[in-house]
């Protein structure tokens, strides 16, 4: 027995070492502030708590699961025998079916079958099954129950071979680390051990063991006094150059193997067995959703980094596994970090360092205070455009999203807001959000001026009378001539001319013979106080404010 000290790093280390308190359980180790520790003995079956963590995280997100779990859907229709199997029933079968047969014949389930049972031959399995039941023109299910029924009680007891070998402990074992690997686990790292191509060790528990687990069990047995070299990580003695950071994905060491073989002695990033295995935790220390990851590497210490990733994690993966969609990062980020209620403090006085992986680049930013306190004022706000988004071309740019991003970059929401009045002015397809949308973003865009102190002279209760005005111009003002007023203002607002707004504004009030509200005149004190004046009043003019808490006419697809 021996303990084992490790202290918090660059982001990359700081994810790894997140994710070993993951594998290894919090319970089992020592934090003290930035400092980690935890015994040897933690490094028996380590390789079997490192798959178990993946396997328990991503669960329902896996191939495997969408195999097995169809058996609770058998089971209902066995015990009513069959009374309640219909034709939807028919349709989620032969889809489970053509699901089934894809993964059985795929390469990562072919290769752990021999490690799972090698008498058994799941690849004829899936050739052998068949869609039941196909009704032809003018059939209907009616017709041919009590024959599709009694086939698809054949094709059940098929089934039952197939998700028994699956779920079996080795089934689940194999199978599940298989998709792991190449769902969550290669966002961190590839080219070594399992996820090197050409590895000669089947078993990838066996593989993990001797790549990350056995090199610490060694290098803790070797005498380091005379060692010349050290860990460029947490600089301990090391024997030789050996292992480097050449596995990590897109960090920028992968460039030295590439020159290493050129210039021997340029490689001087070598790292000590203990933190390439920690490295080696990168991905569990990450959440990731269809390949897109975060990590908040808020580094007061050890505590807060495992607490605040604990908190995204479970956001993203425990409470929306129905509908994970690529927003859900930002969702949980902004829900983790404005939850801190406990911890206000803290959050008041560091800035925080996130880190997405997205399209396979690591992307960086620095959650400011400001930006923190902007997200924590517009959190309802924010809730309210969740499933609101266009469509462009084939991109989806979802609102929660883009605002998130554009906030993070210290940017204004001008440019966005115009895009989606506009767009919905001019009544084009593929908009799913409707005025009021574009008033919440108005809304989060004043909390941001104000926060950076380029608009003090307007206030919320302002903004609501402005909206009111323009509701009520467009009561008075003939239908026929709105969509050339709305162009003109909205082409004034974007090209930040005050005097054309003023004239434009100006000419149809009086068309109208009614005064221009004060505000007008008063506000126009700086640019960004005249776009949102402007953007106000057309949210008003362009539609009503009330019935904002739903997504527009249709969800964000
Ligand atoms: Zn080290």
């Amino acid at each position: 027995m021996r303990e084992i000290e490790c202290r918090t790093g660059d982001w990359l280390f700081n994810a790894g070492l997140v994710g070993f308190v993951n594998i290894v359980g919090k319970e089992n180790v020592r934090i003290e502030g930035q400092r980690l520790f935890f015994d040897t003995a933690l490094l028996d079956g380590f390789e079997e708590s490192y798959f178990a963590y993946f396997i328990k995280a991503y669960e329902k997100t896996l191939s495997w699961y969408k195999i097995i779990s169809y058996k609770e859907e058998m089971e209902r229709h066995r015990e009513a025998d069959f009374s309640d199997f219909d034709e939807l029933s028919l349709d989620r079968l032969n889809n489970y079916i053509a699901i089934a047969k894809y993964y059985l014949k795929s390469n990562s389930y072919v290769g752990a079958y021999p490690l799972i049972d090698e008498t058994k031959d799941p690849v004829q399995w899936g050739k052998n099954l068949t869609k039941v039941g196909q009704l032809k023109k003018k059939e209907t299910f009616e017709e041919r129950c009590t024959e599709i029924i009694q086939n698809v009680k054949q094709v059940y007891t098929q089934l039952d071979e197939i998700i028994d070998f699956c779920q079996s402990q080795k089934g689940k074992k194999y199978l599940a680390a298989k998709n792991v690997i190449y769902t969550v686990i290669n966002n961190g790292w590839s080219g070594v051990s399992f996820l090197y191509s050409q590895t000669k060790e089947k078993d990838c528990y066996i593989d993990y063991r001797k790549s990350f687990v056995e090199p610490v069990l060694e290098h803790l047995e070797t005498n380091l006094e005379k060692a010349k070299f050290n860990c460029i990580t947490c600089n301990e003695p090391i024997k030789n150059m050996k292992l480097d950071l050449s596995f990590m994905n897109e960090t920028g060491f992968d460039t030295a193997r590439k020159t290493s073989h050129v210039w021997d002695f340029n490689n001087d990033i070598a790292v000590c067995p203990v933190c390439k295995l920690i490295y080696s935790c990168v991905p569990a220390g990450f959440t990731y959703v269809y390949g897109n990851g975060i990590f908040i590497n808020d580094s007061i210490n050890i505590d807060t980094l495992h607490a605040v990733n604990k908190k995204v994690h479970n956001e993203i993966l425990h409470h929306s596994t129905e509908n994970l969609t690529s927003t859900s990062p930002y969702r949980a980020l902004i829900e983790a970090i404005t939850n801190q209620t406990e911890d206000k403090r803290h959050y008041e006085l560091a800035d925080i360092q996130v880190v997405r992986y997205e399209n396979e680049t690591y992307r960086f930013n620095i959650l400011s205070k400001r930006a923190l306190k902007i997200f924590r004022e517009s959190k309802e706000t924010l809730k309210t455009i969740q499933k609101c988004g266009l469509k462009e071309g084939n991109l989806n740019i979802n609102f929660y999203q883009e605002t998130v991003r554009r906030l993070m970059n210290n940017e204004n929401l001008f440019t966005f807001i115009h895009k989606t009045m506009y767009l919905k002015v001019t009544n084009v397809s593929n908009t799913y959000y409707h005025m009021g949308h574009v008033g919440a973003l108005l809304s989060i865009n004043t909390n941001f001026l104000k926060e950076i102190e380029a608009m003090t002279d307007i206030s919320k209760g302002q903004i609501w009378h402005i909206n009111k005005c323009g509701t009520e111009f467009k009561k008075a003002y003939p239908e026929n001539k709105l969509s050339g007023f709305n162009y003109k203002i909205l082409n004034a607002l974007k090209t930040n001319n005050r005097d054309a707004f003023m004239d434009i504004i100006l000419n149809s009030y009086s068309y109208l013979g009614k005064a221009i509200p004060d505000f007008f005149l008063k506000a126009f004190t700086n640019d960004e106080t005249f776009k949102t004046v402007g953007y106000a009043f057309m949210v008003g003019v362009n539609g009503p404010l009330e019935n904002n808490e739903n997504g527009g006419n249709k969800d964000e697809e």
